[in-house]
């Protein structure tokens, strides 16, 4: 087990316009499970493969249990990798496959015999040993990709979009699996992935990418929760973080948030913004919704019912408000809506930097 620590990592493909990493720098703990989210192009990947000595950083550093690895190859990192695709040898059985690795470092047949009984276990792989991967599901041949990676006993586990090629349900229960997997081993891991869902599902931190930087790295509550900008919020969450733009007023009752024609009362620490633009971001789950006029009116123009919730798609003063509410909500597109804004469940923007306010 290792701790990994990047410093300011760039990296410029060449004929590339813009640097595929930007200064990054992060650190994942001893035994963490570290996530890598961001939406295509953002540079994880790139990242991932500089970790494993696969692409050379332009300038920074890579340090793997204390030792500087920076130009080091890959096999001198003691790390495993899992990829995208099932990267299984069609020509060789789940049980030999399972084994390459160890045979190739030439560990004695006893312990390599032991260790493939061992992650076939774990990954349920033991009815398969004795077949070819053709004869293999997608989800069962990924499994051998991990029950490969992980006899290696390696410091670090790296893991590129492992789900991504198999269908919603396997990719669900996999997922589980994975996580009591990768729990139970221990094992420093830093997975990419661009689905917020399985990263929230994973992380124990999650870092979001954007455009080669790192632009926040948090618990997947907090990431969740407090979104430290626009991007993020509106990166993560189905539908997303929804935001409002008005303009801040100082009134006797404390300030207030001037949407354009209604106006909501706002904590007090922000009358220092009086006469200010802001945004404020609040998730859809955390409206509260009822028929009629209330404080904040809003009209719907759609009802999507989801099975466990309804998708409400609603109107204040100009703007898009999606709310999510109970299944067995009911109204008729066209109608008002009365909607509560929690203070709790409110954050607020600076519509200039779209950060998070202190
Ligand atoms: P995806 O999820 O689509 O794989 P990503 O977040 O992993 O995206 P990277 O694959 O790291 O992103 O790519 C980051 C940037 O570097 C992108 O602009 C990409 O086009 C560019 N890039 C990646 N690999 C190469 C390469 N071999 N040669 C040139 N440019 C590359």
């Amino acid at each position: 087990m290792a701790e990994v620590i990047l410093r300011d990592l760039v990296k410029t493909y060449p004929g590339g316009k813009n640097r595929a990493t930007d200064e990054v720098s992060l650190d994942v703990g001893d035994g963490e499970f570290m996530v890598l989210l961001g939406p295509s192009g953002c540079g994880k990947t790139t990242l991932l493969r500089m970790i494993a000595g696969l692409e050379l950083p332009d300038a920074g550093q890579v340090v793997i249990g204390g030792r500087d690895v920076t130009y080091a190859e890959p096999r001198r990192r003691n790390l495993s990798m899992v990829f995208q695709s099932y990267a299984v040898f069609p020509n060789k059985k789940v049980r030999d496959n399972i084994a390459f690795g160890l045979r190739m470092r030439g560990v004695a047949a006893d312990e390599v015999r032991r260790k493939v009984d061992w992650a076939a276990d774990l990954l349920q792989l033991t009815p398969y040993l004795d077949r070819y991967p053709a004869k293999l599901s997608g989800g069962q041949r990924q499994r051998v990709a991990v029950a490969r990676a992980i006899v290696m006993d390696a410091d670090v586990l790296l893991m590129d979009e492992p789900l991504s090629n198999l269908d919603a349900l396997l990719r669900l229960s996999f997922r589980a699996e994975l996580k009591k997997l990768v729990g139970e081993l221990g094992t420093t891991t830093i997975y990419v992935t661009h689905d917020q869902v399985e990263a929230l599902s994973l992380g124990d931190r999650v870092a979001v990418m954007r455009d080669g930087r790192i632009v926040q790295c948090d618990g997947p509550t907090a990431v969740y929760d407090e979104p430290a900008s626009e991007f993020v919020g509106g990166f993560l969450g189905s539908p997303p973080m929804n935001f409002l733009t008005g303009t801040v007023e100082a009134s006797d009752g404390g300030p207030k948030l001037d949407l354009g024609g209604q106006s909501l009362s706002v904590p007090a620490a922000l009358s220092s913004y009086a006469g200010k633009t802001l945004k404020l971001g609040i998730r859809p789950e955390a409206i509260e919704v009822a028929g009629g006029d209330g404080a904040l009116s809003g009209e719907l123009q759609v009802l999507e019912p989801l099975g466990s919730s309804a998708l409400l798609t609603t109107e204040v003063c100009g703007q898009t408000v999606k709310v999510s509410a109970p299944s067995t909500f009911r109204a008729d597109p066209g109608g008002r809506l009365s909607l509560r804004l929690p203070t709790d469940a409110c954050r607020w923007y600076d519509p200039e930097t779209s950060l998070l306010l202190e």
